[in-house]
């Protein structure tokens, strides 16, 4: 095992998604970081996904935060903090505790989640911490805690390679969780008779392995699961020894799922579906022992999220497929440590340690282990209300930690108004973002690389995340900034951490007290880890008590669950529309997630140049007859409106999307695009158990964005220059920038035709040092220009009244690569717009590790009669390196082998 204490090589996980990968980090003499999989990680076992690759682009600490800062005054910590505490104790004393409210996020490790729980709960006297998590698996929290009693993942990964069906619901496995996804496809090359069935109105890269794919309405899942266990009662599939065993509730679940869908017939005419489709899925699971679903935010952002969650536990539950290899409901979690956020109560409804306000006795008993002096008695404001109650001016301090809600939360733009009326809003962060700017107080957060802690990935399992970076200026770690405001609040002796080891030890603690199997998160084993067991601890998956010290894989072996009875209780569910169906002005469904190479609001992922070229622009995808509808041209721009917002996006018209459904990624912001934050639009609608908003569904309508001009502009150099000037001038209607090497690109349109020159000029900033080219057509409606100091290209435009054929993107990036000066011939061939005989464009990026675009891999595929996914690895590299790539390239070969009929519709 590798730890902090090897030579220049640490261990530590990935900061993305839920697999929780190991990632081997090395820092070289002169400084340079490379990563690669951690072989001896148990959840990657060596691998990552494009991501995780390219780790190592963004942690150079561009745009950090460097200094605390007080309305915009650089100060010292001491002064930062004290701001801080005084702010929180002046609120509390004119509005009461109520008034306070933490906004924290599965970003943070948890540790800092700990230490800002109990801050918050047990000192401030309220329960206002929630999380971004809210947004991501509140419903399956919920789900679990209805069922088993706890919030508990009862399985472990190799159930993905032992199971003989993988039913994938509401799960772009092959995006969002790449890793699983190549677990997955190679249990299926190791048994192809391994079946797999992906439930999703989409059809996304992840059905590439699917034998079936059911792309059902959207929203109507309750419905497909109810008729699920309706059909396995009918045909004698219930596990009745179990059920009489280890579950109650069966009647009711059952009486409410026949009522709910009622024949086949019924379920596959409001889902949508072929008949034959929905009878296969279900004989399949009916005649599959070892069945695992698997689901994820497509199940849980809904406001049926819970019901929905509940209608799969309910098929597990009713045929004893729990608790076993192979099978059982299996929730993957999106953030790194959403997992470890919910250990140590970091939601408004939990109390601490898995203990929940409603469990008798656990107030005190946490408060007794705390020694705490003003104990919340009652769940607080989950994340939409808590910004309700921002609004409302029912919290009046706010503390926002490692998140960009004025970007992510539903309805985002009154949210945002709401937080810049707030009388104090405080920001924990590392770099920019569109919420930092809203910040009173702007403290300095260390990151991924600097930050020393543990999280919990979706199989429960705890993993070091370890430093090699030093913090940059005076950034600091979240625990140790809550406990030196925790400190100035006058509760010093309870918050005596020095090390993040002290926090874990208490939290371990936490866990075992007075628990004696009453619940099932328990690593009390781990309280007395002296700080060298701490930094070597190796990934083990909770409970790691005395009677399981090596941790626990598998939970609810014996059939026993956490419930008082002890018995698993399967819940009624009934289908229900959307909170706002589609329908009248707003006749379509906008759905929201994400793409393979993003990260959340881009914050890391989009200082990797070649992260951002997979996907550079927001986009939306149509189907092709609302296309034709509403006059959509593939790779057009189109303005997207629902009742609560507006964002333009570029068009993408593909079969794969359901008609009557809109898909666009969540990713944008104004940091990198002027009108492309997807969650403005999102209507506030929640779940009414789990509080998690609906963000796969929004009535919406489209219409075609009629731009007058386009452009292409490229910068040189590396640091973010934001808008650009774009911001405010009517002439810009849509801009969006994607970070090259060495360049900024910038792709612009508008409405209004600018006055070229001077605005170009002005643009550019040039100079009477620089050199500028200009060739303007005025009968074309074309432009280009271009800006050259000491013969080398520093900026240039191509502008054109169309927005394809707008080529010759990849030659221009090639002249900023090149250091040499600029020839007669090149200036003549950019002034032409045309590279000649130069490099020909490669299209977009497929392959992020080698930089191999689709133009590329379709023309080696039909001029070299490449066939597999290995032949274009041998021939292009591409696929070769982190595999994300692969279903992208098998979706290629099945459309453009040779001999292949199926054609795209989509174009370039
Ligand atoms: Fe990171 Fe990718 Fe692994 Fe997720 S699958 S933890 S993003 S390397």
């Amino acid at each position: 095992m590798k730890t902090v204490s090897d030579l220049n090589v640490v261990a530590t996980t990935c900061p993305y998604c839920g697999v929780g990968c190991g990632v081997l980090a090395t820092v070289d003499d002169s400084g340079h970081v490379s990563v690669r999989g951690d072989p001896d990680h148990p959840a990657n076992q060596g691998r990552l996904c494009s991501k995780g690759a390219a780790l190592a682009d963004t942690v150079a600490p561009v745009d950090r935060f460097l200094h605390p800062m007080v309305r915009g005054q650089r100060v010292s910590w001491d002064e930062a903090t004290t701001a801080v505490a005084e702010g929180l104790a002046r609120t509390i004393a004119e509005h009461g505790p109520e008034a306070v409210a933490f906004y924290v996020s599965g970003q943070l490790l948890t540790e800092d989640y700990y230490v800002a729980n109990k801050l918050m709960k047990g000192f401030i006297g309220a329960a206002n911490i929630d999380t971004n998590s809210r947004l991501c698996m509140a419903s399956s929290v919920a789900g679990h805690q209805r069922v088993f009693g706890a919030d508990v993942v009862p399985g472990c990964y190799e159930d993905f390679e032992q199971a003989d069906l993988l039913v994938l619901v509401g799960s772009n496995t092959a995006w969002c969780h790449p890793v699983i996804f190549q677990r997955i496809a190679r249990a299926r090359e190791a048994r192809p008779e391994l079946q797999i069935v992906v439930i999703d109105p989409r059809r996304t890269a992840t059905c590439e392995l699917a034998d079936l794919h059911l792309a059902l309405r959207p929203g109507t899942d309750v419905m497909l699961f109810d008729g699920l266990l309706d059909y396995l009662r009918r045909n004698d599939h219930f596990d009745y020894d179990f059920i009489e065993r280890s579950t109650e509730g069966l009647g009711e679940a059952l009486a409410a799922a026949r009522a709910s869908a009622p024949s086949i017939p019924a379920v596959a005419s409001e889902c949508g579906l072929e008949e034959s489709d929905v009878v296969r899925f279900y004989r399949l699971f009916a005649q599959t022992a070892k069945a695992l679903t698997v689901f994820s935010q497509g199940v849980n952002q809904s406001s049926a999220g819970t019901d929905k969650v509940n209608g799969i536990i309910n098929c597990h539950l009713a045929t004893g497929r729990i608790g076993r290899p192979g099978m059982g409901p299996f929730s993957i979690t999106g953030q790194p440590n959403a997992m470890g956020g919910r250990e140590v109560g970091g939601m408004a409804n939990q109390l601490a340690a898995h203990m929940r306000f409603e469990d008798a006795g656990a107030v005190e008993r946490v408060s007794r282990f705390w020694q705490a002096p003003r104990m919340a008695i009652a769940p607080g404001h989950k994340a939409v209300d808590m910004f309700e109650a921002v609004a409302a001016g029912k919290v009046r301090a706010l503390w926002i930690m490692a998140t960009n809600p004025a970007v992510t939360l539903p309805d985002a733009d009154r949210f945002r108004a709401a937080m810049a009326r707030c009388d104090l809003v405080v920001v924990s962060d590392c770099t920019h973002t569109d919420t930092t700017r809203l910040a009173h107080v702007l403290l300095p957060a260390a990151t991924w690389g600097e930050k020393d802690g543990t999280v919990t990935n979706s199989e429960r399992r705890i993993s070091r995340q370890r430093p090699f970076l030093p913090a940059p200026g005076e950034a600091r770690p979240d625990w140790w900034i809550i406990t030196q405001v925790a400190r100035r609040m006058g509760f010093a002796a309870q918050f005596p951490y020095e090390r993040p080891a002290d926090v874990f030890r208490e939290h371990a603690r936490l866990s075992g007290f007075e628990n004696g199997g009453s619940r099932a998160f328990d690593i009390g084993a781990l309280g007395d880890l002296d700080d060298v067991g701490y930094d070597c601890l190796r990934p083990v998956q909770w409970p790691v008590s005395p009677a399981a010290p090596a941790g626990t894989p598998r939970l609810f072996t014996s059939g026993r669950f956490c419930t008082p009875s002890g018995r698993a209780r399967l819940i009624a569910t009934a289908a229900r529309p959307p909170a706002h169906p589609a329908g009248g002005d707003y006749p379509l469904s906008l759905n929201t997630g994400r793409i393979r190479d993003q990260w959340h609001t881009m914050t890391r992922t989009g200082r990797s140049a070649r992260l951002t070229t997979h996907k550079p622009e927001p986009y939306v995808e149509v189907h092709p007859d609302d296309a034709r509808e509403y006059g959509l041209p593939h790779d057009g721009l189109a303005r997207i409106e629902t009742r609560w917002g507006a964002m333009l996006a570029r068009v993408s018209v593909t079969p794969e999307q359901r008609r009557g459904s809109l898909f666009v990624p969540m990713h944008w912001n104004e940091r990198f695009a002027g009108a492309g934050r997807v969650d403005a639009l999102v209507n506030p609608a929640v779940d009414p158990v789990s509080g998690q908003p609906e963000l796969k569904h929004t009535p919406a309508r489209i219409k075609p964005y009629r731009a007058v001009w386009h452009a292409f502009v490229f910068v040189r150099d590396r640091a973010e220059r934001g808008a650009m000037g774009f911001a405010g001038t009517t002439c810009v209607g849509y801009w969006v920038r994607i970070p090259g090497p060495q360049f900024q690109r910038y792709e612009l349109a508008g409405e209004q035709v600018p006055d070229w020159l001077p605005w170009t000029r002005g643009l550019f900033g040039a100079d009477a040092d620089g050199e500028w080219l200009e060739m303007a057509d005025r009968g074309a409606g074309t432009y280009r220009a271009a800006l050259l100091s000491q013969s080398a290209l520093q900026a240039c435009i191509f502008a054109a009244p169309y927005p394809r054929p707008l080529t010759g993107r990849d030659w221009i990036e090639q002249l900023f690569s090149d250091t040499k000066e600029l020839g007669a011939g090149q200036r003549r061939r950019l002034l032409a717009g045309s590279p000649g005989s130069g490099p020909r464009t490669s299209g977009w990026t497929v392959c992020a590790c080698f930089s191999v675009g689709d133009i590329t891999i379709r023309e080696a595929i039909a001029a070299q009669g490449l066939d597999s996914v290995e032949a274009i690895g041998r021939t292009l590299r591409a696929g070769t390196n982190c595999g994300s790539c692969i279903p992208e390239l098998k979706s290629m070969l099945s459309a453009f082998a040779p001999g292949t009929n199926r054609r795209r519709s989509a174009p370039d």
